[in-house]
């Protein structure tokens, strides 16, 4: 680790200490040369593997910039995405793997902007899982409808609309 400062290629721990449960080590070094100290922060990479076999650093940034995408024109701020990224990532590291398939991060993105906007849900879910067609976005609009009465106690089944699902 380079000094920050002059560059210099050797440093030497002064104090480690975690921090966030263990979950990442906090250094603070002296370089060797101009004496000066800063910080370093080492955590474990957690990888994504892609579809295509590649994998790349988790990022909560690419999250963040994923979701503000499909939220555009929504009444939806930076201070709820940046929440939302938090709790994939928890969502993610709390299985304690060292990689994570993609989908998987995809998966974990739906739940949660489901419950902040649900047109940016759809739009979210548009991309990440391909819809083809209009009978696609009907599937998915019906099935957050179902999930949505569920989440009202059961709703009231003349409500439930033309599908006629209600049972007596
Ligand atoms: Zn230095």
């Amino acid at each position: 680790m380079r000094c920050p400062y002059c560059r210099h290629p050797d440093s030497r721990v002064v104090d480690s200490r975690e921090a966030e449960d263990g979950q990442i080590i906090r250094r603070r070094r002296a370089c060797q040369a101009c004496t000066r100290r800063f910080t370093t922060v080492e955590e474990a990479v957690l990888a994504v593997v892609k579809r295509s076999g590649v994998t790349e650093p988790f990022s909560r940034e690419k999250i963040i910039a994923g979701v503000r995408k499909a939220c555009q024109g929504r009444p939806v701020d930076d201070d709820a995405i940046a929440l939302l990224a938090q709790r994939v990532e928890e969502t993610v590291r709390a299985r304690g793997a060292a990689e994570i398939p993609s989908h998987e991060v995809g998966l974990a993105i739906l739940g949660p902007l489901r419950e902040l906007d649900e047109v940016a849900y759809l739009r979210f879910a548009s991309v990440y899982r391909s819809f083809e067609s209009l009978e696609d976005f009907e599937r998915e609009i019906q099935a957050l409808r179902a999930a949505k009465q569920n989440e009202d106690g059961g709703g009231d089944p003349a409500h439930n609309g033309r599908v006629g699902t209600a049972k007596s």
